[in-house]
């Protein structure tokens, strides 16, 4: 598919506002655990980068208010996004503002690592636009985090909590990993109980997925880090959120729980069949039924960019049968589920004349729910996901 091809479906007229995503493949050191696209920070090359996101985000954009597509919000990935400098942030912010039509209640998104903040410099990305901060925590145990190698302590991620605070920050979230090596119960739900007694607006919760070449792995090895059972992983899971009901969160997707209304509106819009755009290196788009990837390594990137040539590789539409089944799967994650209506009427496919007798034996296990027109996991089913969605793919 042609560049002139993206940049028309890029500015196609939007049904619902887009997400923007902005990818930032840079860390200060690699997490042994870790399978993102990023590479370790080198200041010249960031600077570059920058410079080839502004021009890609410009260059995406319609030519006359008239062709510009609408946005409403704006999320910086990574990587770690907490090292570019405020400015940085600032000008990517403006060249999304240039070239698509993003709303005055636009939701602005920068991920952060705990040891790459300041009090000021996280005032600086507020004055520079950011309105939400994501902190990669991942525990609030000193031992589990030397596990992880990562960079911070609890104390770190405490204080960085703070700093977001007094800088004006009204809207956090942290991250969380459970069933971490030679993790147990309590040791995780201790993790819970500390970011409870922080108040954030939001959390999320992953599962550590050991990959088979991860440094992790062989650590464990050496040291006999072992993951609990499956059957404590599942506690870990339910206890956890739990807990996090008790203390006034929702529970809205299998991983994530925020105060009431204070779900990631950026985030949202991979789960309910929305579109998007990403920009930078290794970042994905939908649109109108298309699915885009930029090319991985940042240097090829940058080239690209700088050539007058779109980054895009990987480009494909979807049948209706993928986009259905991509539809379903993402929309189970969600605690409200899917709308069979709303599936009908996008994809003219009834799903349970479909799928209901591969379905039926997950609602006998209390496993799934159809609820009048709407199917949804149970809190327990969120545990089978995978072997539910299966069902659609
Ligand atoms: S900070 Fe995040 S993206 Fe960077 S290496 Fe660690 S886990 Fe990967």
């Amino acid at each position: 598919m042609s560049s002139e091809l993206i940049h028309q479906l890029t500015n196609s007229p939007t049904h619902q506002p887009l997400g923007l995503y902005v990818h930032i493949p840079f860390c200060s050191a690699i997490c042994n655990y870790c399978n993102f696209n990023r590479g370790l920070f080198e200041a010249g090359l960031k600077a570059r980068y920058v410079d080839a996101l502004v021009l890609e985000i410009e260059r995406a954009g319609g030519a006359g208010k008239a062709g510009k597509a609408g946005a409403d919000t704006i999320y910086f990935g990574g990587g770690t996004p907490s090292l570019l400098e405020p400015e940085e942030v600032a000008r990517v912010i403006a060249a999304c503002g240039e070239a698509f039509d993003v709303s005055p209640d636009r939701e602005v998104t920068l991920e952060a690592n705990p040891e790459s903040v300041t009090e000021e410099r996280l005032g600086a990305y507020r004055a520079a636009g950011v309105n939400r901060l994501s902190f990669g925590v991942q525990s609030f145990r000193d031992e589990e985090l030397t596990r992880l190698s990562r960079l911070h302590d609890a104390d770190r991620a405490r204080a960085a909590y703070g700093e977001a605070r007094r800088a004006g920050f009204d809207n956090v979230s942290l991250d969380l990993m459970m069933w971490l090596p030679a993790q147990r119960v309590e040791q995780w739900l201790a993790s819970i109980d500390a970011a409870i007694d922080l108040a954030p607006e939001h959390l999320s919760l992953y599962l550590l997925e050991v990959y088979p070449n991860a440094p992790l792995k062989d650590d464990m090895a050496r040291a006999q880090w072992s993951q609990a059972p499956d059957e404590d992983a599942a506690t870990m899971y339910l206890t956890a959120m739990e807990r996090l009901d008790g203390a006034g969160y929702e529970q809205y997707e299998i991983s994530n729980v925020s105060r009431p209304g204070r779900r990631s509106r950026h985030n949202m819009k991979y789960w309910i069949d929305g579109e998007w755009l990403g920009f930078g290196c290794g970042a994905h788009a939908t649109r109108e039924g298309a699915r885009w990837k930029n090319v991985s390594a940042p240097e090829d990137y940058i080239t690209r960019v700088r050539a007058g040539e779109s980054p895009a590789c990987d480009v494909r539409r979807l049948p209706p049968d993928e986009r259905l089944g991509d539809a379903l799967f993402t929309g189970l994650r969600l605690t409200d589920g899917v709308s069979l209506d709303a599936i009908r009427s996008r994809y003219d496919v009834d799903v349970w004349q479909r799928y209901g007798a591969h379905l039926e034996p997950f609602i006998a296990e209390g496993c799934l729910i159809r609820d009048g027109e709407r199917l949804r996991l149970t809190r327990r089913g969120m545990l089978l996901a995978h072997e539910v969605m299966t069902v659609f793919v």
